[in-house]
């Protein structure tokens, strides 16, 4: 995959040749490029996470809008919505501190990415993981209180 030779006007750094060249030269070799850039990340897994790492220390915000649109489809804004709508409490046991790990966004798995309703609330981590645990059957809940209130 060599580059053909640049002509002396596209050589300059910063000139708008130069942009167009590496534009269209982008274009051409696209598939080339990013099965190159994915074969290094495979052979450097040790310096992807370091900039990762790097990048999450760096800008925690971004990091944190970034993942929330890739997994869930909202914005950093969006969630604190959410979580201002929910009087920045849990939205079932309406605790207001969700502990060292943090809040969990929950999502309806039913539903695609971008649907209305796809992300139905942030939860605690307890409350999270008790839907996790029960694999969102309501039937299962009911049984879980129905034992619970027997054995008081
Ligand atoms: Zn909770």
């Amino acid at each position: 995959m060599g580059r053909p030779k640049l002509t002396e006007k596209q050589a300059g750094k910063s000139s708008v040749a130069r942009q167009n060249y590496d534009r269209q030269y982008y274009e051409d070799n696209y598939v080339a490029i990013l099965a190159k850039n994915k074969d290094w990340g495979r052979r450097n897994p040790d310096k992807i996470a370091s900039y990762g790492l790097k990048y999450r220390t760096q800008f925690p915000w971004r990091s944190r809008h970034n993942l929330l649109l890739r997994r869930f489809g909202i914005t950093l804004a969006q969630w604190f919505c959410i979580l201002l709508l929910q009087r920045n409490c849990c939205a079932i046991c309406e605790i207001s501190y969700p502990g060292p790990r943090g809040w969990a966004t929950d999502h309806n798995p039913s539903k695609q990415k971008g649907d209305v309703g796809y992300v139905r609330g942030i939860l605690c981590m307890s409350c999270n993981i008790i839907f996790g645990h029960v694999k969102e059957d309501a039937a299962h809940l009911h049984k879980l209180v129905h034992y619970l209130e027997k054995h008081r």
